[in-house]
């Protein structure tokens, strides 16, 4: 059984891996809907009960997928949590004013086909204005937790200033969760530096991606990845080696991820039952030291190389 751990002072008990189901969405490669259900079900009986989405994802596919797959699954059998703000390609691609929000978690509910969410989050704060996001969408948040719509409210995004930044802002108490994504895997460990301002204001912390997007696996990262190249080609490279070891890549980073024990939660996506089994499976087995060093070593000159996100890109 996976191990569950505390999310911040939420009472809730995350598994330690969790399921993002942005690959419902055919965010990666199109996906057969019914092998997407089913991982969602796998993913649960492997012990998993932590579940992430967004409207985002596939422009609102991955709820409808995910709201097809959690019809008839007892309620307490997950913790699920979606997101608002962020929509799609088109304009407003963006939108944290308070009347979007409270929108956006009604539209999220009908196509999950459940009446509350555990975790609403906004969606990658540094893309918005941050006095929006403070006045406007944080307050609407918790306005759905007092309608009974959801339970907690968190933050995602990639810059850690950022996301702190929006942490310092608002009263005590009012983020109970922040999501951040490939900042805490083998090529990048700045979300280490941010934990003991979360933790003070006892803030849950979930990291997300520890195959850093598709860049730490066999694979390869998808075209669309925005790391510069000089972090690609090391990624590719230790890949390579983990390769001409017989390992993959893959397990070592879950391994690496999850080991953290001041993260509840790490996300991790999948449309493919058998991936999402080996992705738990590689909790039972001690880490490769030696395989470990050597991949670190292959990676230290890109450490925490990270790429500008939203506000930074100006
Ligand atoms: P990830 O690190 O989980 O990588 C996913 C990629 O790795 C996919 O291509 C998947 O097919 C592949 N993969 C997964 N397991 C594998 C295995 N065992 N072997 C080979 N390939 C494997 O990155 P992600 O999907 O970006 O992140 C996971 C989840 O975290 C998302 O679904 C989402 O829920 C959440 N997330 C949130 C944000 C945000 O809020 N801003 C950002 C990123 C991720």
């Amino acid at each position: 059984m996976l191990e569950r751990r505390s999310l911040g002072r939420t009472g809730l008990q995350v598994s330690s891996l969790g399921f993002g189901a942005s690959s419902l969405g055919g965010v990666f490669r199109d996906i057969d809907e019914s092998e997407g259900i089913r991982t969602v079900h796998h993913a649960l009986d492997l012990g998993i009960n932590l579940i992430d989405v967004a409207p985002y994802y596939g422009l609102t596919k991955a709820e409808t997928v995910l709201g097809r797959a959690l019809r008839g699954v007892q309620r307490d059998r997950y913790v699920l949590a979606t997101k608002c703000g962020r929509y799609g390609p088109e304009a407003p691609d963006f939108d944290f004013t308070g009347d979007r929000i409270t929108r956006s978690i009604d539209e999220s509910l009908g196509r999950l086909g459940v009446d509350h969410v555990d975790l609403i989050q906004a969606h990658d704060v540094e893309f918005g204005d941050l006095d929006v996001v403070v006045e406007e969408c944080i307050p609407a948040m918790r306005r759905a937790v007092e309608a009974g719509k959801a339970r907690f409210v968190g933050i995602t995004g990639l810059p850690l200033e950022v996301v702190l930044a929006v942490v310092d802002r608002v009263d005590a108490g009012s983020i109970d969760t922040v999501l951040s994504y490939c900042r805490y895997g083998l090529h990048d460990t700045a979300l280490l530096d941010a934990l003991p301002a979360l933790e003070a204001a006892g803030i849950g912390v979930i990291n997300a991606s520890p195959l850093a997007m598709g860049l730490l696996t066999h694979r390869g990262a998808p075209a669309w990845h925005p790391a510069p190249k000089e972090l690609q080609a090391a990624c590719e490279a230790a890949a390579e080696l983990c390769e001409r070891r017989g390992a993959r890549i893959e397990k070592l980073a879950v391994q690496y991820a999850v080991a953290e024990l001041r993260i509840a939660s790490t996300l991790v996506s999948s449309a493919s039952p058998a991936r999402m089994q080996s992705n738990v499976e590689a909790l039972s087995d001690p880490i490769d030291e030696e395989l470990l060093a050597d991949v670190l070593a292959v990676l230290e000159p890109v450490h925490n190389q990270s790429w500008p996100s939203g506000i930074q890109e100006n």
